[in-house]
């Protein structure tokens, strides 16, 4: 069975704070032409353009990763001058844009095929799940309008929730290959490469599982991303779970420690 990507709880989460921000946002067009612009000039302008005549093959493979996951919209992709391997994405809001994408020339430098394509969808992720508009919105809304201190904590609760759907359309651009998501893992973290210590891929996800319980109680909280610990079992459980159902409720202790966080970044 073909599991869904998507956390009901991240969407859920999006169009509440969706419903709250969007009767307050008095110029929502403007807002949203700005953020465009903002985009398409800073990140697009300084930035090494993935295309078929510059990176013929990073191109067909950021491409290929694009068609996997069904992306139709106009996508740039782009390579940053970053030397620690990581990616980031810019989500458009309306047509007149593009999405941006772009890989740290430290990612393209390290990672194998299935690796960056691992790196790749999880990007694409952000763009599907129109991550970071939200955030943007809120943001942007005029001074006097006073935003509950409940919502800063919620819309952190909403880009960490974003951070683990992302790496399920990651794990699907890489053909579902849990070798290439464990080892991006630890490159991203470590900079070493597991498998050349001989550890399995099986073997380690057992030993993950005893680092798990000790960040359900959120000692990670106010980071940008989930504990690498949750992430790994978040895919495990992904990659292993025979329905949504069972998914969902095998989720819910890795869910409930985000939605439990007391902290906000
Ligand atoms: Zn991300």
């Amino acid at each position: 069975m073909k599991l869904n990507p998507i956390i009901p709880q991240r969407k859920k989460l999006q169009d509440q704070l969706w419903d709250i921000v969007q009767p307050n946002s008095t110029h929502q067009i403007d807002l949203e032409l700005e953020n465009q612009e903002y985009i398409y000039y800073n990140e697009c302008c300084y930035n090494l353009p993935i295309e078929a005549y510059t990176t013929p093959s990073l191109h067909l493979l950021c491409q290929l990763v694009k068609e996997r996951l069904h992306v139709t919209e106009n996508v740039i992709f782009q390579v940053d001058n970053r030397e620690f391997i990581t990616g980031s994405s810019s989500v458009s809001g309306n047509n007149k844009y593009p999405s941006v994408v772009s890989l740290s020339a430290g990612a393209i430098n390290t990672l194998n095929e299935k690796e960056l394509s691992f790196l790749i969808g999880h990007e694409l992720g952000h763009v599907i799940s129109r991550d970071g508009l939200v955030r943007f919105f809120f943001s942007k809304l005029p001074p006097q309008v006073k935003v509950p201190e409940n919502i800063y904590h919620a819309m952190h609760v909403l880009d960490l929730l974003a951070e683990l759907e992302a790496d399920r359309y990651g794990y699907l651009a890489c053909n579902s290959d849990m070798d290439a998501f464990v080892s991006f893992m630890w490159q991203m973290s470590g900079g070493i490469d597991i498998h050349k210590f001989g550890v399995s891929t099986s073997t380690y996800l057992k030993a993950n599982l005893s680092h798990v319980q000790k960040f359900l109680n959120g000692g990670w909280l106010g980071k940008r991303h989930p504990a690498n610990a949750l992430r790994i079992e978040a895919i495990r459980l992904f990659a292993t779970s025979k329905t949504n159902y069972v998914l969902r409720e095998q989720m819910e202790p890795i869910i409930d420690s985000i939605f439990e966080c007391d902290d906000q970044f």
